[in-house]
């Protein structure tokens, strides 16, 4: 049964929003559970399991919380600055595996979240 969702306020959406910036911008690893936390306690609050922000998608199964890129590129280059998806400025945020070929997504330190299709080899 679906329930009503109501729409996330804009402060809401401002905690949301920065957590993940505050996580692409330093990559630290205390960033990234002050994000997933943000994040479960609001879909927590809208009884949801899957919230969409202004550069990703995030869903959760139980306490796990995955952040999926909504924007996807064919080339090398994140999108927001031009730096290729291997520097050391872009990471690796979650990967959904496939038969074929797996989803990666990456986010970049200028605050980019993008996917690339990746075949296996
Ligand atoms: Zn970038």
């Amino acid at each position: 049964m679906e329930l009503a969702v109501s729409c996330p306020t804009r402060k809401d959406m401002q905690v949301m929003e920065s957590a993940v910036d505050v996580f692409l911008r330093t990559k630290h690893g205390a960033a990234r559970n002050v994000m997933h936390s943000v994040l479960r306690l609001m879909m927590d609050k809208y009884r949801t399991d899957r919230m969409v922000l202004s550069r990703c998608c995030v869903s959760r199964n139980g306490n796990y919380v995955r952040v999926m890129a909504k924007n996807y590129i064919t080339g090398r280059e994140c999108p927001g600055c031009g730096k290729d998806f291997m520097c050391t400025e872009v990471s690796i945020v979650s990967i959904f595996e496939g038969s074929e070929a797996d989803r990666v997504c990456y986010g970049c330190s200028c605050g980019e979240i993008f996917g690339r299709v990746e075949a296996k080899t």
